[in-house]
């Protein structure tokens, strides 16, 4: 579709700025590389990847005369190369329920994130069941509630301020007496107190595991790509909290600051499940390197 990636152009108007059109050559020298450079940094991709992006850009190209258009493909061939092996949909085991936890601090779109994914789920014909582990947040709940009525799935929940461990343990017990496919646990995303969250997380792993020794299956971290580099500093937060074994970038819809994206495939190579791109129930899409890079690359 190309709805919702992100805003196209960032580089594409740096690039042709003298409105050349995209066609007029110049050679490649150090001064344009330097120029590239700072466009990628200018994206939130970061000084590092920016440069390594580059110099792969460089390779066996210097004094070449290349069109913006030409050099604008080859950015986007190399982000897409960093990006390729990333681009992987959650895995589905056949052991049932799949549990999947959901982490991410507040306002990185966790709850609408679990909404969209159920209802993903439930097109597929699989049945779900939302346990809303925030329970230190009342509007959360119902927040989740409303998603979980719009996905046509049942949502789990406790009374506020009470223990999410214990929440989770009676969900995954619901869902396994139900023969439910998924489990998907929504937790909280306060990082003001490391120490509280860590323990909770992992109070949650320890009491599903009781009931499956390998739940939960999948640990996503949702990700607001708005944040830019922000984003770095939390997956390396939430890697210590947790055992996190994928992404969701959200509201890449309208950000400019897409790079990030590459900045993290670059520096964790955590797979990228799905993309948010808008506040609505199907506003989920698999991550596609390519569309992405071209997109970013304008
Ligand atoms: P939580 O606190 O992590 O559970 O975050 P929410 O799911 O409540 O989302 C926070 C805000 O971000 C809400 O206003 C959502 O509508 C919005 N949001 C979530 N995902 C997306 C997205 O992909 N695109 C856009 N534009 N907004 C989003």
């Amino acid at each position: 579709k190309g709805a919702g990636q992100p805003k196209p152009g960032l580089l594409g108007r740096l690039l042709g700025r003298g409105g050349d059109a995209g066609v007029v050559r110049r050679a490649l020298d150090d001064d344009m590389l330097e120029q590239l450079e700072e466009l990628l940094i200018a994206a939130d991709m970061g000084v590092d990847t920016a440069l390594r992006v580059t110099a792969n850009l460089a390779e066996g190209r210097m004094g070449k005369r290349l069109s913006t258009q030409e050099i604008k493909e080859l950015l986007a061939q190399e982000i897409a190369r960093i990006m390729e092996p990333v681009a992987k949909p959650m895995p589905l085991y056949r052991k049932t329920p799949q549990v999947v936890l959901v982490v991410g601090v507040n306002g990185s779109g966790k709850t609408t994130t679990i909404g969209k994914l159920a209802s993903q789920f439930r097109a597929a014909g699989k049945s779900v069941v939302i346990a809303a582990g925030d329970t230190f947040r009342a509007a959360a709940v119902e927040q989740l509630q409303v998603w979980g009525e719009r996905a046509g799935v049942p949502v789990l929940t406790a009374p506020e301020g009470s223990d999410p461990a214990s929440l989770a343990f009676d969900a995954m017990g619901q869902a396994q007496a139900e023969g439910a496919d998924l489990l998907m646990i929504d937790t909280a995303g306060r990082l003001q107190n490391r120490a509280d969250l860590m323990e909770e997380l992992a109070k949650i792993v320890r009491v599903i595991r009781k009931k499956d020794p390998d739940a939960p299956h999948n640990t996503l971290l949702v990700l607001d790509a708005t944040t830019g580099q922000n984003a770095l500093s939390q997956v390396e937060t939430f890697r210590k909290l947790a055992d996190v074994s994928g992404l969701v970038m959200t509201k890449l819809d309208g950000t400019a600051k897409g790079g990030v994206l590459v900045a993290l495939a670059d520096r964790f190579g955590l797979p990228i499940h799905a993309i948010g791109v808008g506040e609505q129930i199907d506003d989920l899409a698999p991550f596609d390197p390519e569309e992405f890079a071209a997109a970013l690359t304008g």
